[in-house]
């Protein structure tokens, strides 16, 4: 296996985790789970997002949020959806912000309720407005590698948003499986395409686990080459309650295998597997990370941070 000695890790659970849960998590608490990411080791957290507070009303406190991150520990990137959450994220310090455009155009117009064309049209003044205040800009291509209203998302059409990223100075982008699309073999197709046109921008890759095989879609990109990925805390993301579960992949879960090939990753699990349990009693329902719930290999660590026995069934 040819695998990357160092991955970097985007926290995303603060604003992909939480943005569609209806009970407001309050501001402090908020602040509380940043400080222990940022404390195990974590160093790029997607803390927010500059949106309408009524169409998102969990993110509501999105300037008091980026007020209270501990600042220097780590990047704190926000999503904004238009030029004013661009001027909101700037005016609230904000390290880097996110904008996102889908390479179908149906997702497009459901997600963002604008045409492609009409997305890119409005890139040039959020790129102006990040750029002149010091702020950098990742690009976003949602459902890169599949749409849930159009099927399978040509290469072209992702490339051509990517394209139109890069050439406006986005120094990074993220193609993500928006709903849990992907398989193996397609991952390793875009990775290996990405890094042969764009090999000055550095890929981040977004996998929503839908069909619980985003974890066997992470390894496909480390082995094309790929060594920065979003990941939630506890794996929250999409909806948790309903049947339609779409979590991203879970911070622990991909920190313990990471460290466990010996690829290093900066964070400490112990410290994180109690961040995740500390976010489960603030949410107050089962998150579905495992490693957060299993513990580390060593059975007595395990036990002491888990409260797990050694103990199994049979088989
Ligand atoms: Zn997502």
């Amino acid at each position: 296996m040819k695998l990357p000695e160092k991955v970097m890790l985007r926290e995303v659970a603060l604003r992909d985790g939480l943005q569609s849960l209806e009970r407001f998590v309050p501001t402090a608490q908020k602040l509380e789970i940043i400080a222990a990411l940022v404390a195990a080791g974590i160093r790029q957290v997607e803390a927010t997002s500059f949106v309408s507070p009524r169409a998102v009303p969990q993110l509501r406190d999105a300037a008091a949020v980026m007020a209270g991150v501990p600042r220097d520990k780590a990047v704190y990137t926000a999503l904004v959806p238009n030029l004013r959450g661009a001027q909101d994220a700037v005016a609230a310090g904000t390290d880097e912000i996110v904008v996102v455009i889908s390479a179908s155009e149906a997702h497009n117009r459901e997600n963002i309720r604008r045409s492609i064309d009409e997305s890119i049209a409005g890139l040039d003044n959020v790129f102006e407005t990040a750029l002149a205040a010091g702020v950098r800009v990742i690009g976003s291509v949602a459902v890169s590698f599949g749409c849930p209203f159009q099927g399978d998302v040509p290469e072209a059409d992702v490339f051509a948003i990517v394209e139109q990223y890069v050439r406006r100075g986005a120094k990074s982008v993220i193609l993500a499986d928006t709903t849990g699309m992907a398989d193996p073999i397609r991952v390793e197709k875009r990775v290996s395409t990405f890094r042969e046109h764009f090999p000055d921008t550095r890929l981040i890759l977004h996998f929503h686990n839908n069909r619980g095989i985003a974890m066997a879609n992470l390894l496909a990109a480390l082995q094309a080459g790929a060594d920065c990925f979003d990941t939630s805390l506890g794996g929250i993301g999409g909806c948790p309650y309903v049947p339609r579960a779409a979590g991203n992949l879970a911070t622990a879960d991909v920190v313990f295998m990471l460290s466990e090939m010996g690829i290093d990753t900066g964070v400490d699990l112990e410290k994180l597997i109690a961040a995740a349990r500390r976010l489960e009693e603030i949410l107050g329902f089962t998150l579905p990370g495992q490693v957060m719930k299993s513990g580390p290999r060593d059975p007595r660590l395990a036990a002491r941070i888990c409260g797990v026995g050694g103990h199994h069934d049979g088989d």
